[in-house]
C-alpha cells in the first residue's frame, strides 16, 4: 500500500493517508508574464514613449492574464486554487509587494506615475536600485524601508486579479512575497540611523500582512507566501516569529509558505512550529531535512525545475515525491525563469538557422551555423543535436509534466543523484607576474594607459543589417564588409581621441554570450526563448546541451582586421567561461564545473589563435563571476575554486609577453575579491571608481572605471582627474589603468566622443605629475 496518494488532476484534492486536504494535487508557483510574444514589453515601451495611455497598458495586462489562466487551465491546472494569481506584474513583483504594504518612499509620491518612477526614475528623480533576484538572472527593484516608513495595506492588486480570474471561471490562489523575504531584500532608507535594519520593522509589517490576508480571506481558500530567503537564512528567528503571528490570525485563508532556490531544511523547524497549512519545497536539490515535521499538512513537492529547460525524469520525480512525503506536485519555483513554450521552436536541432525576422537581435549571420547559402556546415555537426527538442521543456511543457506527475503520484524508487565533480582540479599557472610585466614592456604603453571595455555604440543600421542578412535580403559578404567598415570607423575614432589600447568595438556581436554560443559546438539558440531579465528587458539564453568544442576561430578575423589598421595595440575581446555558462541554460548531466572547464578549453583555443595572429593584449570578460556564487556560504569556496581554475585554464595559453585583461561589472566585490586576485590577470577593470579602497593591495594592473557608462551624462575632465588622483593614493602609478566602467554599446557616439575626450585629457594631466 503506498504511503500516500495524490489525487487525479482536476479530480479530488490530495489525499494523505486517507485524509483529504483541500489543496490541489498539481500546481505551479508562478508563471512568466512578459507574454509569449513579449506583448507586455511592447505595451510598456509604447506607454513609456507616450504613444499609448494607461488604459492600453492595463488592457494589455488584462489580456495576458486571461490568456495565461486559460492556457494553464487547458494544460490541466483545473482544481480550485491550482492557478496562481497576483503573479503578473507590470514591472517587478518585489516592487508590487512594496506597493502592497505602502513602502513607497515619500520622494516618489508626487510623481505623475509613482510606480514607474520607482522602477525607472522620472523628472530628475533617480529610480530605486535594482539587483539580482537570488542567484537567477532576474533583477528586482530594491525596496527602501526606514524607521518611519508608513506601512499601509493596499490589497487592490491581488483582489482585482482574484476577481478578474473569478469572472473568467477560475478560483485562483493569490501569491504574495512573504514579509521576511521582503524585509531581507529591502535596504535601509537613506537617512536611516546607522544600525537600522529593515528587519527591525517586522512587527509593523506583520500587522499589514494580517490586513492583506484578511482582505483576501473571503475570496481565496489558499494564499501563497513566497519566502525564498528561507533557503539562505534558514534558522532565522524572524521566520519563526513571522509565521507564528500570521498563522495565529483568526480571519485568514490557508497559508502555503513557498521556499525555493535550494534546500530549505534549516528553515523547516521554524515554519513547522507555526500552524501554517502547507509548505512548498524545492526538491531539485534533493529532499530537505525535517520535512517529517509537516506530516499531516500540505507538502508541495517541487520536482519540476523552474530554473532550467530540461525535461523531468518521471521515475526520479516520483521517487522524490515519495521520499518527501509530498501531497501535491509543483514546480521548484516560479516558471518566470524559463521561456514560454517549445511550440514554434521546430528549428531547434538546426538551432540558429536564421532567427525570426521580428526578433530584435537575430542570430549572428556570419555564424557558421547560420542558414545562409555561404555557410559551410561541417558534416555531422548537427547530428549531435538531433532530438534536442525532445529533451527540452519550457514553461508550458513543464506545466504538463506537473499535471502528469500528479496523476501518476509518488512511487518509491532510487533518488536521482546530482552529478558530482570528481577528480582534482588542476590550476594552471602562467609565468610569475614580474616576468610577465617585464615581457610586456615592449608594448610601449605610457603610464596610466587609456582604454575601453570593448563595445562601441551599436547602431540601428548594424542591427538592421544583421536582420537583413538573416532574412536573406543581404548577402553575407555584404554584411561582413559592413562589419569591417564599422571596425575601421571605431579604430579611427579611438586614434583621433588618443586612446592607448584600442578595441575593435564588437560590432559583430548581438550579445556577448550568444555570439560565442552561436560559434561553438554544443550550444543551440532559440527563436523565441525570451526570459525576463528586468522590467521590459528580456534575454534569450543559449542552451548548452552537448560537449563544447570550438570548430574554428571566432574573433580572430575581426581582431586582426582591427590591428591591421593601426600601429597601436588592439585588445582582443573574449567572453570568459564562467560568464558563458552563467548566461546559458546548461546541461544537467555533467557537473557545472566540468561544463565550465570545457568552455574554458574552447576559450583557450581562441586565446592561442589570437596570440598566434599577433594580438598582444587579450581581454577575457567575466562580468558574471559573482552571479554564480552559491547562495549558501558553505558552498561558495568550492565554486570560487573551480571558477578561478576555469578562468586560468582559458588564459593559460597566453605567453608572458601577451597581456591578459579581465573585466568585472561590479566593484563591491568583497565576497569574491580574493578570487578576482586569483584570476591572475595582468590587468583587471572593474565598475565604479567610488570604491577605490576595494582595490588597494592589488599588485597587478587595475582599472577602476572612471565614469558610469549607464548614464547618458558626460563626465567632466576635472572629476575624472580627481578620481584618478584618489586612485593613486592606493594604487601605484605603474599599475593604474584608465577606462570607463563598462562597455559603451548602450551609448551614442556623441556621448562617447565627449566622455572619452575628457578621459584622455584627464589621464594626460595626471600623467604629468607621476
Ligand atoms: N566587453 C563587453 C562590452 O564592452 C563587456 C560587457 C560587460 O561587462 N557586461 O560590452
Ligand atoms: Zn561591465
Amino acid at each position: 500500500e503506498p504511503r500516500l496518494s495524490i489525487g487525479k488532476t482536476g479530480g479530488p484534492a490530495a489525499t494523505i493517508r486517507g485524509v483529504t486536504t483541500d489543496f490541489p494535487a498539481a500546481t505551479i508557483l508562478g508563471y512568466p508574464r512578459i507574454g509569449p510574444g513579449r506583448e507586455l514589453k511592447h505595451a510598456l515601451e509604447s506607454y513609456w514613449a507616450g504613444r499609448t495611455g494607461r488604459a492600453a497598458l492595463e488592457e494589455a495586462g488584462r489580456r495576458l492574464r486571461a490568456q495565461t489562466w486559460a492556457r494553464l487551465h487547458e494544460l490541466g491546472l483545473r482544481a480550485p486554487g491550482a492557478l496562481p494569481s497576483n503573479t503578473f506584474s507590470q514591472y517587478d513583483h518585489v516592487l508590487d509587494a512594496a506597493v502592497a504594504v505602502g513602502a513607497v518612499p515619500e520622494r516618489y509620491r508626487g510623481a505623475a506615475d509613482p510606480y514607474f518612477a520607482m522602477a525607472r526614475g522620472a523628472d530628475g528623480l533617480p529610480p530605486l536600485r535594482m539587483t539580482k533576484w537570488f542567484d537567477t538572472n532576474y533583477h528586482y527593484i530594491v525596496p527602501e524601508i526606514g524607521p518611519r516608513t508608513a506601512f499601509a495595506a493596499s490589497p487592490d492588486k491581488p483582489l482585482a486579479e482574484l476577481a478578474e480570474a473569478r469572472a473568467l471561471g477560475h478560483a485562483t490562489r493569490p501569491v504574495l512575497l512573504g514579509p521576511v523575504t521582503l524585509l531581507r531584500l529591502a535596504r535601509a532608507a537613506p537617512g536611516a540611523p546607522g544600525g537600522f535594519s529593515p528587519l527591525d520593522r517586522l512587527d509593523d509589517l506583520l500587522d499589514v500582512y494580517g490586513e492583506l490576508l484578511s482582505a483576501l480571506a473571503p475570496h481565496a481558500a489558499w494564499v501563497q507566501l513566497d519566502e525564498p530567503i528561507a533557503v539562505v537564512d534558514g534558522g532565522s528567528p524572524a521566520l519563526r516569529h513571522a509565521y507564528r503571528r500570521l498563522a495565529a490570525l483568526t480571519a485568514r485563508p490557508r497559508l502555503l509558505v513557498a521556499t525555493y532556490f535550494g534546500d530549505a531544511g534549516d528553515a523547516l523547524p521554524a515554519l513547522a512550529v507555526a500552524p501554517v497549512d502547507g509548505i512548498a519545497v524545492d526538491l531539485t536539490h534533493g529532499v530537505p531535512r525535517n520535512l517529517g515535521l509537516f506530516e499531516g499538512r500540505t507538502i508541495v513537492g517541487g520536482v519540476v525545475s523552474g530554473r532550467d529547460v530540461w525535461r523531468t525524469d518521471p521515475d526520479a520525480a516520483r521517487a522524490l515525491l515519495a521520499a518527501a512525503g509530498a501531497t501535491a506536485v509543483g514546480t521548484s519555483c516560479s516558471l518566470l525563469h524559463v521561456p514560454y513554450t517549445l511550440r514554434g521552436e521546430s528549428a531547434l536541432p538546426e538551432s540558429s538557422k536564421a532567427a525570426s525576422p521580428e526578433s530584435s537581435e537575430p542570430a549572428s549571420p556570419e555564424s557558421s551555423k547560420a542558414a545562409s547559402p555561404e555557410s559551410s556546415e561541417p558534416a555531422g555537426r548537427e547530428s549531435s543535436k538531433a532530438g534536442l527538442p525532445e529533451g527540452l521543456a519550457f514553461a508550458e511543457e513543464k506545466v504538463a509534466e506537473v499535471v502528469s506527475l500528479a496523476a501518476l503520484g509518488p512511487k518509491e524508487g532510487p533518488l536521482p543523484q546530482r552529478p558530482r565533480a570528481a577528480g582534482t582540479l588542476g590550476v594552471e599557472s602562467r609565468a610569475p607576474y614580474a616576468a610577465r610585466e617585464q615581457a610586456q614592456r615592449d608594448l610601449g604603453l605610457p603610464p596610466l594607459p587609456v582604454t575601453t571595455i570593448g563595445s562601441f555604440p551599436q547602431t540601428g543600421e548594424l542591427r538592421a543589417a544583421r536582420a537583413a542578412v538573416a532574412a536573406g535580403r543581404l548577402p553575407l559578404a555584404g554584411y561582413e564588409a559592413r562589419i569591417e567598415e564599422e571596425i575601421a570607423r571605431v579604430i579611427a575614432e579611438q586614434e583621433a581621441l588618443g586612446l592607448d589600447v584600442l578595441v575593435h568595438g564588437e560590432p559583430e556581436r548581438n550579445d556577448m554570450v550568444q555570439y560565442f554560443a552561436e560559434h561553438l559546438d554544443g550550444f543551440a539558440v532559440t527563436r523565441n526563448g525570451w526570459v525576463q531579465s528586468y522590467g521590459s528587458r528580456c534575454t534569450r539564453p543559449p542552451i548548452l546541451h552537448g560537449d563544447v568544442r570550438r570548430p574554428a576561430p571566432i574573433t580572430v578575423r575581426w581582431a586582426t582586421h582591427a590591428q591591421s589598421l593601426t600601429a597601436r595595440p588592439v585588445k582582443g575581446m573574449l567572453t570568459g567561461p564562467v560568464t558563458i555558462v552563467a548566461w546559458s541554460f546548461v546541461r544537467p548531466d555533467l557537473p557545472l564545473r566540468d561544463v565550465t572547464l570545457q568552455v574554458a578549453d574552447a576559450v583557450r583555443e581562441e586565446v592561442r589563435d589570437l596570440q598566434a595572429a599577433g594580438i598582444r593584449i587579450i581581454q577575457v570578460d567575466e562580468p558574471a563571476l559573482r552571479e554564480l556564487l552559491p547562495l549558501r556560504k558553505e558552498e561558495q569556496e568550492e565554486y570560487l575554486a573551480w571558477a578561478v581554475a576555469a578562468y586560468r585554464r582559458a588564459t593559460s595559453a597566453a605567453s608572458p609577453g601577451t597581456q591578459i585583461h579581465t573585466h568585472l561589472c561590479y566593484s563591491d566585490a568583497a565576497e569574491v575579491l580574493s578570487a578576482v586576485d586569483a584570476l591572475d590577470a595582468d590587468v583587471t577593470s572593474i565598475e565604479a571608481a567610488r570604491s577605490a579602497f576595494a582595490v588597494a593591495g592589488f599588485d597587478r594592473g587595475i582599472g577602476p572605471g572612471v565614469y558610469d557608462i549607464h548614464s547618458p551624462r558626460v563626465p567632466e575632465r576635472d572629476e575624472i582627474e580627481s578620481r584618478l588622483r584618489a586612485a593613486l593614493a592606493t594604487i601605484h602609478p605603474s599599475r593604474l589603468w584608465v577606462n570607463p566602467d563598462c562597455g559603451l554599446k548602450t551609448r551614442t557616439y556623441d556621448e562617447v566622443r565627449a566622455a572619452l575626450s575628457n578621459v584622455v585629457a584627464a589621464a594626460g594631466a595626471v600623467r604629468q605629475s607621476v
